[in-house]
């Protein structure tokens, strides 16, 4: 796994794993975040990826206009934002006046710059860029992006991946609908491209080495709770049986996340913890039934 921001990244998501209100999405950062900014070809594909989204979004809205994007962005979590035009440059800005209290000193959210992008093109049929230009991990009290139509320097343009799945649209248009702020569907589709066999490795690095660090480095929780904590950050309902010191945890997905991909990233962060808080290894198995997975990891025994 790339060496890039990922001691930052592990905080951030403990603190939303440690802190958070205990249901999904939690607060911002959010999986994806995360997610794509483990390496500089993953900020990329975040930007490319988002720009296919929000041009879908866009041409499935019928040519509705800016605030329609807004409501999407409403979706994204990271607070409402303002539109405010200046000349030939589209500025949108986040109206929440939380900084994070972590802060990793990078603009995270490329995902959301290039959904913007992709937005904006197909809206007015020009080529639009996006930057993020204050972040609220950098030290920004809000997020503010910049649009026009010059090149602005972007993570260089890698073509992302989209991938071909039949969900897709269906899920653009639930994430696009009326403004829920944190749609559960929002999330799940902005990590579709990582969940393919060829990046899901690196992203499940990143939820193992966070599981780890969640069992040793958290005396705040207990296991119980930490376990709850990982479930319902993943949005996965959780059973906990203990029986002469060892553990068996069963996970079972919802529909709207019961993908191979998704059962495979999630039960990273599980294995990290249950291997580091019980010195043991972990035994695995999953069945998929009416298209809903079913998980049960087992250590040996406890410590
Ligand atoms: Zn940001």
């Amino acid at each position: 796994m790339a060496e890039y921001l990922t001691k930052d990244l592990e905080d951030l998501l403990i603190e939303d794993l440690v802190l958070g209100i205990p249901s999904y999405p939690a607060t911002e950062p959010m999986l994806h975040t995360a997610i794509y900014n483990t390496s500089a070809p993953m900020k990329r594909l975040a930007y490319s990826y988002g720009f296919s989204v929000g041009k879908e979004i866009s041409v499935i809205s019928g040519g509705k206009g800016i605030l329609h994007l807004l409501n999407v962005l409403d979706n994204s979590g990271i607070g409402r934002k303002l539109y405010m035009p200046a000349g030939d440059v589209a500025i949108i800005k986040s109206s929440t006046k939380t900084g994070h209290r972590l802060q990793t000193g990078a603009m995270m959210h490329n995902y959301e710059a290039g959904l913007i992008s992709g937005y904006l093109s197909a809206y007015t049929s020009k080529t639009i860029n996006t930057i993020e230009t204050h972040c609220r991990y950098s030290g920004a009290e809000f997020c503010q992006f910049v649009s026009n139509d010059q090149d602005q320097e972007q993570p260089d343009g890698a073509q992302a991946a989209v991938p071909p799945m039949g969900k897709m649209v269906e899920m653009v248009r639930d994430s696009s609908g009326a403004p829920q702020g944190k749609a559960k569907s929002y999330f799940l589709l902005s990590i579709l491209p990582v969940l393919g066999k060829q990046l899901i490795s690196e992203s499940a690095g990143l939820m193992l080495a966070l599981g780890e660090r969640l069992a040793v480095s958290e005396p705040r929780l207990q296991r119980t709770e930490a376990l709850a904590r990982l479930a319902s950050f993943f949005d996965i309902s959780h059973q906990v049986r203990e029986k002469e010191g060892a553990i068996t945890v069963t996970l079972k997905y919802l529909p709207y996340n019961s993908t191979s991909g998704f059962v495979e990233l999630s039960t990273k962060a599980f294995i990290g913890f249950l291997s580091k808080s019980f010195k043991s290894s972990v035994r695995l198995s999953k069945a998929a039934r009416d298209n809903v997975y079913t998980v049960r990891m087992s250590t040996k025994s406890g410590v």
